[in-house]
């Protein structure tokens, strides 16, 4: 292991959560002398939003999320954004498999599950266009196994807490696909800190917050660490720069002063779950069961009742329920959204506030929400919960990204943005959506954008032995689909159909 700090890296990640940990590996595969060193504000790695319980461990497919199929005008679904989900999770897969097969990672139980996912709804109208959903999706290659049924016995065979104590005769539908996974992305970050330490070249430093980002006239990056242990600053001079510090993004974004970043802002969005550690009910419950969304919610507010296996033991989440804290990170600072305004994003900003009324009143009536409310919609996915079973957990913050708009002058966006400089020598990434389960898909982002001159020759074929189906579009093409699904679910131990 090596802990020495080098003063010229290659490579300087910032933040110790899945983004950098991922980009780190994948870099490492690629390129194994390239000198990296990985910087953390917190004690360890994870403790953001990519530790277990700060986000719902959804390996997201897009299968059951009801918020990624829009229902067009003429009551079609607009199948094309889950498309897009549904294969990138097939790329961290694909990477997780590997380090796998060469023994970097020891067992994948350690941080993943098969878990199938579900979407559950009520009300004839939801039933309609669940039906509808299951018709569109089913015939597409990349939901292949997927089940739709209306009938309640056969649902309660699914997931009984869902159904007991449910009027027998409420219009119900449930689509189910038993493919999908509960990622413990903490316990993946820890695995790929862990295996990158183990490698020449590389050094992680907790406890060491980035400040500052110059670029100095040769090019490269003067970074500026404060050590928190009370040491003195270091000063060191880098190739290249990954903004992955989450929350903290922004802000180091502002002080990089890329053109490309001039004028994003952005929106914090807090959540809390219920959480029941009971083992007699958390037995009787295996599913992600997703439900429609609230008027006016942000995507990422979909209700679900998740089975979670953390550390081994298997535990429900039932939430997220959104809420507004100004901080950027959970622990951040009450001031980060007031520090994070400046002359290049104050427009956008109020620009956002402006036409965003819908989702302001639906954040105020979350707040607002007294612990029996909050209690109500769990119960009208779990009829029987008990109150004395289930108790409040705080999860991690999300910024929203705001963008500087020619038309609006700002809009607010609920994905993820790379924002590269025009040199590829810095990239940040903002926004917190689909999230970790698409990290791969985003460190083959960072490759193509800043890295495109070495992803020739030698970096192109290691990729393809990382990534098999690199370059191939699995929405199109069903045999290789098929294939890597099957491969990777049986190293993975994932159920495959
Ligand atoms: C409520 C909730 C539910 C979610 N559910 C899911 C889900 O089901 N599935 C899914 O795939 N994704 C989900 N996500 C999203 C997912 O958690 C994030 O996309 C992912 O964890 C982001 O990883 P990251 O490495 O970018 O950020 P983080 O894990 O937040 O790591 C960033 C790190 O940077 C550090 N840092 C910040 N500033 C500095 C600095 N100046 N110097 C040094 N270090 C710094 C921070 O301390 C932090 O450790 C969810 C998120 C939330 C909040």
């Amino acid at each position: 292991m090596s802990t020495s700090l080098s003063e010229k890296p290659d490579v300087v990640l910032i933040g110790a959560g899945i983004m950098s940990a991922t980009l780190g590996t994948v870099l490492k595969e690629l390129e194994p002398s390239l000198d990296m060193v990985m910087f953390e504000t917190l004690h360890d790695a994870a403790q953001e939003s990519s530790q277990a319980w700060n986000n719902a461990g959804t390996g997201h497919a897009a299968n059951c999320e009801l918020n990624y199929t829009p229902q067009r005008a003429d009551g079609s679904i607009d199948i094309s954004k889950a498309l897009e989900v549904n294969t990138e999770f097939d790329l961290s897969r694909e990477l997780w498999s590997y380090l796998v097969g060469k023994g970097a990672i020891p067992d994948p139980r350690a941080f993943l599950h098969p878990c199938p996912h579900m979407s559950f709804v009520w009300g004839d109208e939801n039933v309609a266009f669940l039906r509808q959903r299951y018709k569109e999706m089913s015939a597409h290659h990349c939901y292949r196994g997927m089940e739709c049924s209306e009938d309640h016995a056969k649902i309660a065979d699914w997931v009984p807490l869902v159904m007991e104590g449910r009027d027998d005769k409420q219009p119900i539908a449930a689509t189910r696909i038993i493919t999908g996974a509960d990622v413990d992305y903490g316990a993946l970050t820890h695995l790929l800190v862990a295996q990158l330490k183990a490698q020449s070249g590389f050094s992680v430093h907790y406890k060491h917050q980035v400040t500052d980002l110059v670029r100095s006239e040769d090019g490269r990056w003067r970074v500026t660490v404060k050590d928190q242990g009370g040491g003195d600053s270091l000063t060191l001079s880098a190739r290249f720069v990954f903004i992955g510090a989450g929350g903290g993004a922004l802000k180091l974004l502002e002080k990089s002063a890329i053109p490309e970043g001039h004028g994003y802002g952005g929106f914090p969005v807090s959540g809390i779950w219920l959480r029941c550690d009971i083992d007699e009910v958390s037995a009787r419950h295996h599913a992600k069961v997703y439900g429609k969304a609230a008027h006016g919610s942000p995507p990422m507010s979909v209700p679900h009742l998740d089975t979670r296996i953390i550390d081994g033991k298997r535990s429900l989440l039932f939430g997220p329920y959104a809420g507004f804290s100004s901080k950027f990170l959970k622990h951040g600072s009450y001031f980060d959204l007031l520090r994070s305004v400046e002359p290049g994003n104050v427009l956008p900003m109020l620009a956002v506030a402006r036409d965003n009324w819908q989702l302001s009143e639906y954040l105020i009536g979350q707040v607002l929400q007294t612990s029996a409310h909050q209690f109500a919609a769990l119960q009208s996915f779990f009829p029987r919960a008990d109150r004395e079973q289930w108790r409040e957990a705080v999860a991690g913050q999300r910024v929203q990204i705001i963008k500087p708009d020619p038309h609006h002058t700002g809009a607010l966006e609920f994905g993820t943005e790379l924002i590269a400089s025009s040199d590829k020598s810095l990239v940040a990434l903002l926004g917190a959506s689909p999230g970790a389960s698409t990290a791969a898909f985003i460190a083959i982002e960072v490759l193509e954008k800043c890295f495109d001159d070495e992803l020739t020759d030698g970096w192109l074929k290691r990729l393809k032995t990382v990534i098999p189906t690199y370059g191939i579009d699995l929405k199109r093409d069903a045999t290789a689909c098929r294939d890597i699904r099957a491969s990777t679910a049986k190293v993975l131990k994932l159920e495959n159909v």
